[in-house]
């Protein structure tokens, strides 16, 4: 049995390798540029000629400002056609239940019939992780369900039925694809205090890296009460980051 906590990777990187980092920004944030602009055009052929990458320093602040007026306005379908793919891994499948009612984003999950755990992976919440008593139980109780699973697998049960006395602890592993607009709203409804700690965590994260890698999109955005200077939850949390 192993303790694990859950990390964050963007594929999109991954996948390019760090190097090309600003030709894929400038791809993505051409996109952006050129969806807003078709809006506003009356040119017909010939009006996407005026930036490609690589941008110079001077023609990304000039995209990126034209994309940060766009984004004072409801206009929000041109954020559609940019995505961002993550990795996301140790994530329990507490959380990944939460995670895929997303239902505008894609989702593959690691898959509990067709694999089998040899060492069960499991996340702690900080509240029992910082209770030493109440630590050590849940270690000798996940201890106790992992034995009781390999036993099971041991003695041919499916791992699609042994996997039914597993916690809600477990660790699972998941590739999501999200497009910028649906990211927003998964930040806004994630980063708030209202939602579980664990989620919470990994959206932040997430944030970070968006906000590092489009700020003209992601600058204002966390939780709903950001953009709306006020908490629309029945019960508000003592932070309130829409005043800060
Ligand atoms: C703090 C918190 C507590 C929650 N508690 C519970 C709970 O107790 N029980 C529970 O079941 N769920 C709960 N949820 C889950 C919640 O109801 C949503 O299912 C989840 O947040 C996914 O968001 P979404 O519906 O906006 O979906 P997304 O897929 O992210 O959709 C984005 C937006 O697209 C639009 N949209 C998507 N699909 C449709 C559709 N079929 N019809 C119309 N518009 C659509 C909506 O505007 C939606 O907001 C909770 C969520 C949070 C953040």
């Amino acid at each position: 049995m192993e303790i694990v906590t859950p990390k964050v990777e963007l594929l999109d990187i991954v996948s390019l390798g760090p190097e090309d980092i600003n030709t894929l920004i400038d791809v993505n944030i051409l996109k952006l540029y050129y969806a807003y602009r078709r809006c506003y055009s009356g040119e017909v052929e010939g009006f996407t000629n005026k930036y490609h990458s690589p941008m110079t320093a001077a023609e990304r602040i000039e995209v990126e400002d034209f994309i940060r007026k766009m984004r004072k306005s409801p206009h929000e379908s041109p954020l559609e056609h940019v995505t961002m793919t993550w990795h996301v891994y140790n994530m329990d499948r507490a959380i990944s239940h939460q995670w895929v009612r997303h239902r505008l984003a894609a989702h593959s999950q690691a898959s509990q019939r067709y694999v089998k755990y040899d060492n069960l992976e499991v996340t702690v919440p900080d509240s029992i992780k910082n209770n030493e008593n109440m630590f050590q139980a849940y270690k000798k109780y996940m201890e106790g369900v992992e034995e009781l699973y390999k036993g099971f697998v041991d003695n041919g049960i499916p791992a699609e039925d042994a996997r039914a006395i597993l916690p809600n602890a477990t660790a699972t592993h998941i590739v999501t694809t999200m497009n910028l607009r649906e990211m927003i709203h998964f930040f806004n409804e994630r980063c708030c205090y209202r939602a579980q700690k664990g989620i919470r965590d990994i959206a932040y994260e997430m944030l970070d890296i968006a906000k590092d890698m489009y700020p003209c999109v992601f600058e204002n955005v966390g939780p709903k009460c950001v953009s709306m200077h006020r908490c629309p939850e029945a019960r508000p949390c003592k932070e309130k980051p829409f005043q800060h």
